[in-house]
């Protein structure tokens, strides 16, 4: 069997049989002066200040001292086996526990020692003094021993402790670094591509697997420049060259068909990956279609904006020419009824021009109403009193043209709107419902309540609207005479309501709703 610690110390500082012997003969000299020894003991440490903050109170320092005592009498008496050394042991972690410096072990430990050879002078003389003296020294020295292993022990415990602790920290910042990972690569809206110059494609992440309908698998097979590539000579190629050349790159645009066939501009930037043994290039994708998009737009809209203001001012001194022309063939006209017979055909003649000069009037007028923005005059009306009147001046185009018009009845529906405005988008979706519906179709408008909303519907039979047509664009008609502006007012008077327009098809018929805020925003 192995020897145990307490064995291998005992060896190591010599204590046997013997010393067993001579301690056991100092116990009855040494018993009388336990408590006097134990006294001294924690008065002395107890003028130590630094000592003293180990001890709670008075209590406690006489708890100790009793303690201490039976320890005495234990040191002398033995036994000296592993029980002996396992209580021991226990005391010396109870120091461990409160913290005691271990300095003042020794000198503890040296004052224990100084009274025991003090008593051991005093009871034996000659070779038996010595042996017994030295059976004090080797029995405090194993003392001595078994704290320091006690304590080692303790700052084993802790640095493992520090160890598990850290090892845990670890693993939880791996953990959250995986997370954000998969965070920024897996869910983000960008595409990122990984690969090793010349090699196929390492990392595929989720946004490029949807964008290119390419699974990451299928991706592991093929190149960058094989799926976003421009063939050939694609110039990505020396762009990656002059990156791993350490020249950093500008961004560039591809493009590319996403599975549903949808068109897609993407914009790369190209970085490289340093790791320890090999370099990665990594491309990061943004969608830009967009912002492409937009930028298209907003550069056609204030070309359009700039051409509008031009336009309105031209209208407007239009207008005026075009009115008196009107009047002047109206004073033709008269004169032509006065003068008979009609020569060849000319009152014909002039009334075709007083149609073709009002209808330009007419939409001289409606270019006008939408290109000048004019302030909303808010009330608070009912809607449905707004659709009654509408309805009612209307009935008469609809009816010569054959369409039934009908306002379907219900409850008032009072918002704040202007009201000369909300008439103006009325008369352009009913009128283009009645054209919509022709000759035997019907026309049926609604005012509702819908959650904080006040709708309006207006409902035709009619064939529906060209598909991709840009209702709401200003000039879009299908109309031979039409203007395009009708739609184009409607949007902009809703929206200056902060409303909505709508269309749809419901059931085979075309519904063009509008819905207002019950309260102005
Ligand atoms: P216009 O009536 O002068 O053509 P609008 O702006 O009022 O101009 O309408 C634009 C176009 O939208 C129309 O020419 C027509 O093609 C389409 N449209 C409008 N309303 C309807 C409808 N109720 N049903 C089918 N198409 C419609
Ligand atoms: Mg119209």
């Amino acid at each position: 069997m192995a020897e145990t610690f307490f064995e291998e110390m005992r060896r190591y500082v010599g204590f046997g049989p013997d010393d067993e012997a001579c301690l056991r003969r100092l116990a009855p000299h040494a018993a009388p002066q336990f408590a006097r020894i134990a006294e001294e003991f924690y008065d002395h440490l107890a003028r130590h200040t630094e000592a003293r903050r180990v001890f709670a109170d008075e209590a406690q320092v006489q708890r100790l001292e009793r303690t201490l005592q039976v320890w005495l009498r234990e040191l002398l008496e033995g036994p000296w086996d592993e029980a002996y050394f396992a209580r021991r042991a226990r005391i010396g972690r109870r120091h461990v526990e409160i913290a005691l410096p271990q300095r003042y072990m020794f000198g503890a430990m040296h004052l224990i020692r100084a009274s025991l050879i003090e008593l051991a002078d005093a009871a034996f003389a000659g070779a038996e003094r010595a042996a017994v003296a030295l059976a004090v020294h080797r029995i405090i020295d194993l003392e001595l021993a078994i704290m320091l292993e006690t304590y080692s022990e303790a700052f084993l415990d802790r640095v493992q402790h520090l160890e598990r602790v850290e090892k845990d920290l670890l693993r939880r910042q791996l953990a959250l670094s995986e997370a954000r990972y998969q965070e920024i690569v897996e869910k983000g809206e960008a595409l990122i591509v990984t690969w090793e110059p010349g090699r196929p494609i390492i990392l595929f992440n989720r946004r490029s697997e949807e964008l290119t309908g390419v699974t990451r698998q299928q991706a592991a097979e093929t190149t960058w420049f094989d799926l976003f590539g421009d063939g050939r000579d694609d110039p990505a190629r020396s762009r990656e060259r002059a990156l791993l050349g350490g020249q950093r790159q500008p961004p560039f645009e591809t493009a590319l068909r996403d599975p549903s066939g949808r068109e897609h501009r993407v914009r790369w930037h190209l970085t490289t990956l340093v790791e320890p043994d090999r370099t990665i290039v990594c491309a990061i994708g943004i969608d830009v279609t967009e912002e492409h998009a937009l930028t298209v737009r907003t550069r056609r809209a204030e070309r359009l904006a700039s051409l509008g203001t031009m336009a309105a001012g031209l209208a407007h001194e239009i207008r005026n020419p075009l009115n008196a022309a009107h009047l002047q063939l109206t004073l033709v006209d008269r004169r032509l009824a006065r003068a008979t017979p009609d020569v060849g055909g000319a009152r014909e003649a002039v009334s075709l021009a007083a149609g073709e000069i009002k209808r330009l009037a007419s939409l001289v007028g409606e270019f006008l109403d939408f290109a000048r923005p004019q302030p909303l005059r808010r009330s608070r009306a009912d809607l449905r009193q707004t659709a009654e009147v509408i309805v009612a001046l209307l009935a008469p185009l609809a009816s010569d043209v054959g369409v039934d018009l009908v306002l379907e009845p219900g409850d008032p529906v009072i918002a704040e709107f202007d009201d000369e405005k909300m008439k103006q988008v009325l008369h352009n979706l009913v009128r283009n419902a009645v054209e919509a519906a022709g000759a035997g179709g019907a026309v049926r408008v609604r005012v509702l309540h819908r959650s904080r909303e006040a709708v309006l519907e207006v409902e035709d039979d009619g064939p529906g609207f060209p598909p991709d047509a840009a209702l709401f664009e200003p000039f879009f008609t299908t109309k031979e005479s039409g203007t395009g502006l009708g739609l184009a007012i409607v949007h902009r008077i809703v929206t200056d309501h902060a409303g909505a327009v709508d269309v749809a098809r419901r059931g085979g018929n075309t519904v063009l709703s509008v819905g207002l805020p019950l309260e102005p925003l």
